[in-house]
């Protein structure tokens, strides 16, 4: 996967090669789905919600640039496995899950495989996890109609939000916003990509609005 997947097709960040080897993603997996966990695409994990596909949990990642000893917030835990990815690199990662049901299987992972720098909590992470700002890279693994103004501002000067932004009808693009200086952000497209939507107060409504 990695060789083939990974670097074969573009990605050179040797923390996000090295971590991504380290971690099996089939123990993010359940049952029926663990014999296609190096297939290069999203699973079903339940709940109506996938794993993102290796290359784009890889893309992000560099996208974010997350170095040793950086504070991340993840936006969508789902299985988990991309939060325990960043956890090979990072010195923490903050993660935040909508499902109750999701979270507590990534939660037993992270104790059954030893990640123990990793926090994960039950709610709308489209309004951030302020008590843990400010973080050096904050990814979204979730299309947002814009990117939350609550995680732009959780960002830590110099740090980067990588949210993928859009809807199913018009497309998706994945942004990266970096934070220059306490008002001042700058703006990178990072290509088409398809993501479930984000669903809460800085997101999507239930029913595919946009929320206010
Ligand atoms: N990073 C995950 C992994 O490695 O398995 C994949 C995440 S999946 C593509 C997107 C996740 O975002 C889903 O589990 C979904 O429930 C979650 N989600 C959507 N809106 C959310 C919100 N406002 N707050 C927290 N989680 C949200």
């Amino acid at each position: 996967m990695v060789e083939v997947q990974l670097a074969g097709r573009g990605i050179r960040d040797r923390h996000v090669l090295e971590a991504m080897r380290s971690v099996p993603r089939e123990a993010f997996l359940e049952g029926g789905m663990r014999e296609f966990a190096y297939e290069d695409s999203p699973l079903p994990i339940g709940s109506g919600q996938t794993i993102s596909q290796p290359y784009i949990v890889a893309l992000m990642i560099e996208a974010a640039g997350i170095a040793p000893g950086d504070r991340v917030l993840e936006v969508g835990a789902g299985s988990g496995y991309a939060a325990a990815v960043m956890g090979r690199i990072a010195g923490r990662v903050h993660t935040i899950e909508r499902h109750a049901a999701l979270a507590d299987q990534a939660r037993d992972r992270f104790k059954r495989l030893g990640y123990d720098n990793i926090e994960l909590r039950v709610g709308d992470g489209s309004l951030g996890w302020p008590d843990a700002a400010p973080f050096d890279a904050i990814l979204v693994a979730a299309a947002a109609p814009e990117a939350p103004q609550a995680l732009r501002e959780q960002l830590a000067i110099g740090g980067r939000l990588v949210v993928p932004v859009g809807d199913d009808e018009h497309g998706q693009r994945l942004r990266r916003i970096t934070r220059t200086a306490e008002d001042r952000y700058e703006q990178d497209d990072l290509g088409g990509v398809r993501f479930v939507p984000l669903v809460g107060r800085q997101g999507w409504l239930e029913d595919g609005r946009q929320s206010a």
